[in-house]
């Protein structure tokens, strides 16, 4: 059977950490892989999932099976998150969330649905877009297309050439949009370009998936859902993937979700039971350890209050070192404007650094980016700023 079995390329993003950690030199910088770290470069346990679990160590009473669609608490606590307490799609039953592993679990049972009730449909992706999103549709069997997104010469969005994109995607096809700190470019719709995206999705009767996988890394946890809550506002149907890898730091526990909104309460039932069934077909049901750790959180008044302070130090942090990047490259005198760095939202940016800029800066001080330009702002930290600009300044002259 394997004999003849061709070789995949690996993925470069893993490449590229192994590049990094086989690098001898002490001051290199890791731009790369897409994780928070704090100002020691570490990515910490949040102090309060340390409390969470130890309270699950005294008081959890057994390890069997969750059901396929997850802990029964998680959805409607993940529902408040997003879409605010009595919102009416939870008062009209018309919302109902399954328990995934991560958010990428959640993009695949999305796939997998998506086949199963409408298997001509095709997903719509941002051109750039998070990478594992093909994969992931590739392997549900949906086929992908891309809409503009990313505007090189402004560093900002397309808006004109997306939503002239949107107006020609065939009625019932599956566009994805990013909640907030779209990965890879950081780049996010404002509040009136949100209006206008919503209207039109809605118009061309089209289905937003709304990848949610950093709710509280831009702005904030209300701001950062405001395209979210305009579009379900607008759209009657939608599917939602939420992410806690980012925001609940808790990357490897695999913890996310699958929403679905329906016009009405009795389209929910009936299409929860597709969901039940891809997820049974896939994975048979998800692990419980980082449910009962979210669940925890956001079900006590005192953990959940030190969580949003805990999320807010990571936001604060990442929206400090855009600005120190840009402040300390303009005083280095650059030949190039990098003011958008701040305007980004979350943890990556495009920075505008070409291919040859970013390989330059591997081979000459050992920092890590991706060869698209992308940064990960949370790699930069005070010991390292310096040293970072220095390069950028070189590798650009
Ligand atoms: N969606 C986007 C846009 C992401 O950037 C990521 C992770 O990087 C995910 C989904 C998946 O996150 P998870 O690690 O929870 O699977």
């Amino acid at each position: 059977m394997f004999e003849n079995v061709k070789e995949i390329p690996g993925d470069a993003l893993l490449a590229l950490m192994v590049a990094f950690k086989n690098d001898p030199n002490p001051n290199k910088i890791d731009l790369g892989v897409g994780v928070y770290k704090d100002d020691t470069g570490l990515t910490p346990v949040l102090n309060v999932v340390k409390k969470a679990e130890a309270f699950l160590l005294e008081n959890e009473v057994s390890k069997g099976y969750i059901g396929a669609t997850g802990s029964p608490e998680l959805g409607p606590l993940l529902q408040k998150l997003m879409l605010g307490d009595n919102h009416p799609l939870i008062t009209e039953s018309r919302i109902a969330t399954a328990q995934t592993p991560g958010g990428t679990g959640a993009l695949r049972v999305a796939g997998d649905l998506i086949n199963a009730v409408n298997p001509a449909a095709r997903i719509w992706v941002s051109d750039p877009t998070w990478s594992n999103h093909f994969h992931v549709f590739a392997g549900a069997g949906v086929e992908v297309r891309t809409y503009p997104y990313y505007d090189a010469d402004q560093n900002g969005l397309a808006i004109d050439a997306m939503l002239e994109a949107i107006r020609q995607i065939p009625q019932g096809d599956v566009i994805l949009l990013h909640a907030s700190c779209h990965n890879p470019t950081g780049i996010d719709p404002t509040a009136e370009q949100w209006d206008q995206i919503s209207t039109l999705v809605a118009e061309r009767s089209l289905v937003p998936l709304i990848d949610c996988a950093y709710q509280g890394f831009g702005e904030g946890l209300e701001e950062d859902v405001y395209g979210l809550r305009t579009l379900l506002s607008q759209c009657p149907e939608a599917l939602i993937t939420t992410s806690c890898s980012k925001n609940f730091g808790l990357y490897n526990e695999r913890i996310g979700a699958l929403s679905l909104v329906t016009e009405k309460a009795e389209h929910c039932q009936r299409a929860f039971t597709q969901v039940a069934n891809c997820i049974r077909a896939n994975y048979s049901n998800p692990p419980a350890h980082g449910a009962a750790i979210v669940t925890t959180i956001l079900s006590d008044h005192a953990l959940r209050q030190q969580w949003e302070q805990e999320l807010a130090d990571m936001r604060q942090r990442i929206q400090r070192m855009r600005n120190e990047l840009v402040s300390s490259l303009q005083s280095l005198n650059c030949n190039r404007d990098f003011t958008f760095i701040a305007q980004q939202k979350g943890m990556f940016s495009y920075s505008g650094l070409s291919k040859e800029e970013v390989l330059y800066l591997r081979a000459h001080f050992g920092i890590y980016a991706v060869e698209s330009g992308r940064i990960n702002i949370a790699g930069i930290n005070d010991q390292n700023i310096g040293l970072l600009s220095e390069a950028i300044h070189q590798a650009i002259q």
